[in-house]
């Protein structure tokens, strides 16, 4: 298949990337390098089934090519990020949004819209299912990234109703692994970084907030499961096992049996305080569910780390 992929060289699109021209298929990789990175795709530059083309999706691209599928996956997802370049983020959620319908309609192509659990926004129900509304603050720090995943949703459904296309849309909840950018702000590179350097671990507030962490591959299973079902409503992709920041990071300091220490920063504002995935659709419809346990994906992950701090 011929398959367009935005914000391919980061951390979740690098390994997708990976994975269809593994399976033979020829790939438009287009990323803006914002937060995106080559050495992430390094090794299929020299493939004939990869074409790197960067370009910043908020702005329209025009391809001579023949498209099964648009994968939209750039975005800021990172709350240092989003937070840095809120317009960016807006950006690439709405009219990165809007670009990739336009050419998946011109192309007669499928659209898959990567959205995230931000669009629960600091939920009032956990686990969350894909029926709740979520609980969003319109001028919050986040809306910026809640608001434009959730208008990027309203945007595909209103084109799958209006020129009838085929459309997947999955909510990615916190996943980690392999091609996180150390420098990423997110909770697991933070602390594996710190640890491995022996600097304190960086918790906000208590740590009493939750999350629930998918590794990568598990996350990527999930994703090409979703492009073979013909299932066009959102669906939850994440790993339930639910748990404290605060135990996170004792775990973190296990697994990489370091000496630093834990020091407790201000909560950001708009940190949600649960966030915790109902699973239930993906198993039936997917027939997925995560496979690796948090330890063993840190281990892997710690692996990875280690390799990259080498290099600095
Ligand atoms: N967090 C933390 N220390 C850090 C980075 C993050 O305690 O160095 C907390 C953050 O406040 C949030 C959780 O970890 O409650 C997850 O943060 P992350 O930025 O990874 O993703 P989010 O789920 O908030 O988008």
């Amino acid at each position: 298949m011929n398959i367009l992929i935005t914000g391919g060289c980061g951390f979740i699109g690098s390994h997708l990337c990976k994975k269809l021209v593994e399976r033979g298929d020829f790939l438009i990789c287009v990323d803006n390098f914002i937060t995106g990175f080559r050495n992430n795709i390094e090794e299929l530059l020299s493939n004939p089934n990869f074409k790197l083309i960067e370009h910043d999706i908020s702005n329209p691209l025009y391809l001579d090519y023949k498209l099964d599928w648009v994968l939209h996956f750039a975005s800021l997802a990172s709350p240092k990020y989003y937070l840095k370049y809120p317009i960016k983020t807006l950006k690439s959620g709405l009219l990165g949004t809007y670009n990739c319908l336009g050419i998946a309609k011109a192309k007669k192509a499928k659209f898959f819209l990567a959205s995230t659990s931000e669009v629960y926004g600091d939920p009032l129900i956990s686990p969350q299912p894909e029926e709740y509304t979520g609980n969003v603050s319109i001028v919050g720090l986040r809306s910026c990234y809640d608001e434009s995943k959730r208008a990027a949703e309203s945007l595909t459904y209103a084109y799958m109703r209006q020129h009838n296309l085929d459309v997947r849309v999955v909510r990615i909840f916190n996943s980690y692994g392999s091609n996180m950018n150390p420098d990423d702000g997110r909770v697991v590179s933070n602390f594996i970084v710190q640890a491995l350097k022996g600097e304190d671990l960086t918790v906000y507030g208590k740590g009493e907030q939750t999350r629930s962490f998918c590794y990568i591959d598990d996350l990527v299973g999930g994703i090409l499961a979703t492009m073979e079902v013909d299932y066009k409503w959102p669906l939850n992709l994440g790993n339930p096992e639910e748990l404290k920041i605060i135990d996170l990071a004792k775990l973190v300091l296990k697994l990489t049996n370091s000496k630093s220490k834990i020091k407790f920063l201000d909560l950001p504002e708009d940190d949600p305080k649960r966030r915790c995935p109902d699973i239930s659709k993906a198993k039936k419809i997917l027939n997925w569910q995560p496979k690796i346990s948090l330890e063993e994906g840190l281990k892997k992950t710690i692996g990875y780390f280690k390799e990259k701090l080498k290099g600095v």
